[in-house]
C-alpha cells in the first residue's frame, strides 16, 4: 500500500497536482474540501452545516470529517493506496489518520508539503474565484483561510517530520516542473516500501518450490521457517536445540521459535525490496504475529496467496516426496503426513478468513504441473506488484 498526504496552505495546488498523480499511481483520492462540496451541493444536513463554515473560512469540526473520512475509505476497501488531499488539517486529525491506517493495517509512507509566499496563493486564488466560482476564492475569506491554515493546519507539519516522512518541497513554477519535484520523492519513497507476500496451502501444495522461484524473479528474500529450522537443528543452535523434537515429529514448534526465526531474518536483510513468507503463518497467532513484526519493522502485509490442491493430491505429492532423493524426516511415514495435513485443515480456515477480511488474498490453483502453476502465481504476483507501485 502506498499512503500520500499533500499538504500546504491553501491555493497552492494541492488539487492541480493530485489528480497527476492519482492517475500515475493508481491511488483512490480523498480530498476533503471536494467531499465537502458535494455535500453542500447535494443539500445534506452535514453540507448545510459545512457550508456556513467554509464561506467564513473557517475549519470544519474534526468529528464532522471523520465522519466523511471513514464513510469515503469504506467505498474504497480494496485499492493499493490512498492521496489525501486538505486532510490532515489539525493535530488531531492526525492522529485520527494513524488510526484509520492503523486499521487498514498500513501507515502514511510520506507527506510532501507544496511552499509558496503567500502573495502568489492570494493571486492564484482570486485567479480560481473566476475559473471555478469558489465562494470561499473571496479576499475577505482567504485572508481567515490563511490564519487558520498557520494556527491550526502548520502544527501538523511538526507531527509529521517528528516521524520522518514529512517533505517539503518548492510549490512554484510550472504545474510540470512541481510535478517533477512531487515524482521525486514519492519514486524515492516507493524504493523504501516493501512488497510482502504469504504463501499459504496445504503440505505438498508446492509453497517451497514456487517460494523460491517467485523470490528469485521479483527480487524479494524468501523466508521459510521450515528451512531455517533445519539449518538451526543441523548447527546445533539453541533455538535448533529447542526445536528439534517438535520437528521431527511433524509437530508445530512453539511460537515463541517462530517468533525468533523470523526477526533474525528481517533483521538480516535491512536492504530488501521485500519478503516472501513460507510456513508461517500457520495459525491464527501466528498471523497476528507476523503482522506484529512487520509493523515492528515499518512495514506491512502486501499479499496472501493461498496455493489450493486438494487433500488427495497434497498426500501423493508427500509420498512420492518421500521416495524421492530429498527426502524429510515427516514424510517417511504416512500417519505423520496425515497428522500434518490435518493439522493444516483444521487451523488453515481461520488464518484464510483473516487475511480474507483485509482483501489481500488471491487463491490460485496449484493442482497442475510446476510450470503452470509458477505462470499463475507470476501473474497474481505481478499484478499486485504493479498495482501497489
Ligand atoms: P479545500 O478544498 O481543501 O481548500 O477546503 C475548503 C474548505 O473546506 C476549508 O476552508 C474548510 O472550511 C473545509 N475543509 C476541508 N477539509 C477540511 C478538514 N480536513 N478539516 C476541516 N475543514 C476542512
Amino acid at each position: 500500500m502506498l499512503n500520500i498526504a499533500i499538504f500546504g496552505p491553501p491555493g497552492v495546488g494541492k488539487g492541480t497536482q493530485s489528480k497527476l498523480l492519482i492517475e500515475k499511481y493508481n491511488l483512490a483520492y480523498i480530498s476533503t474540501g471536494d467531499i465537502l462540496r458535494e455535500e453542500i451541493r447535494k443539500e445534506t444536513s452535514l453540507g448545510m452545516v459545512a457550508k456556513n463554515i467554509i464561506i467564513k473560512g473557517g475549519l470544519v469540526s474534526d468529528e464532522m470529517i471523520v465522519e466523511i473520512i471513514e464513510k469515503e475509505i469504506d467505498t474504497k476497501l480494496d485499492v493499493y493506496g490512498f492521496l489525501f488531499d486538505g486532510f490532515p488539517r489539525t493535530k488531531v486529525q492526525a492522529y485520527i489518520l494513524e488510526g484509520l491506517l492503523l486499521k487498514m493495517h498500513s501507515f502514511l509512507h510520506c507527506m510532501i508539503s507544496l511552499e509558496a509566499p503567500e502573495n502568489e496563493l492570494i493571486e492564484r486564488m482570486l485567479a480560481r474565484a473566476k475559473k471555478e466560482n469558489r465562494k470561499d476564492d473571496i479576499r475577505e475569506v482567504i485572508d481567515v483561510r490563511l490564519r487558520e491554515y498557520k494556527a491550526k493546519t502548520i502544527p501538523v507539519a511538526t507531527f509529521y517530520k517528528e516521524k520522518g516522512v514529512y517533505h517539503p518541497i518548492k510549490g512554484t513554477g510550472s504545474i510540470n516542473d512541481i510535478n517533477k519535484r512531487l515524482l521525486n520523492v514519492i519514486d524515492k519513497t516507493l524504493k523504501g516500501i516493501r512488497f510482502n507476500v504469504v504463501l499459504l496451502g496445504p503440505p505438498g501444495s508446492g509453497k517451497g518450490t514456487q517460494g523460491k522461484k517467485l523470490a528469485e524473479k521479483f527480487d524479494l528474500t524468501y523466508i521459510s521457517t521450515g528451512s531455517l529450522l533445519v539449518k538451526e537443528i543441523a548447527n546445533r543452535s539453541e533455538i535448533g536445540d529447542q526445536a528439534r523434537e517438535y520437528f521431527e515429529k511433524g509437530i508445530i514448534v512453539p511460537d515463541e521459535i517462530a517468533i525468533q526465526l523470523i526477526e533474525n531474518e528481517i533483521n538480516k536483510n535491512p536492504n530488501t525490496r521485500g519478503f516472501i513468507f513460507k510456513g508461517i503463518p500457520r495459525n491464527i497467532v501466528q498471523a497476528y504475529i507476523l503482522d506484529g513484526l512487520l509493523r515492528k519493522h515499518g512495514t506491512s502485509l502486501s499479499l496472501g496467496i493461498n496455493l489450493q490442491v486438494p487433500v488427495l493430491e497434497s498426500f501423493k505429492r508427500l509420498s512420492a516426496r518421500a521416495r524421492s532423493g530429498d527426502p524429510r524426516k515427516y514424510d517417511m511415514k504416512t500417519d505423520l503426513i496425515i497428522h500434518r495435513i490435518e493439522q493444516y485443515i483444521s487451523q488453515s480456515k481461520k488464518v484464510n478468513t483473516f487475511y480474507k477480511k483485509r482483501n489481500r488474498m488471491i487463491e490460485v490453483d496449484a493442482s497442475g504441473s510446476k510450470n503452470e502453476v509458477f505462470k499463475s502465481l507470476y501473474k497474481v504476483v505481478e499484478n499486485a506488484f504493479l498495482k501497489s507501485r
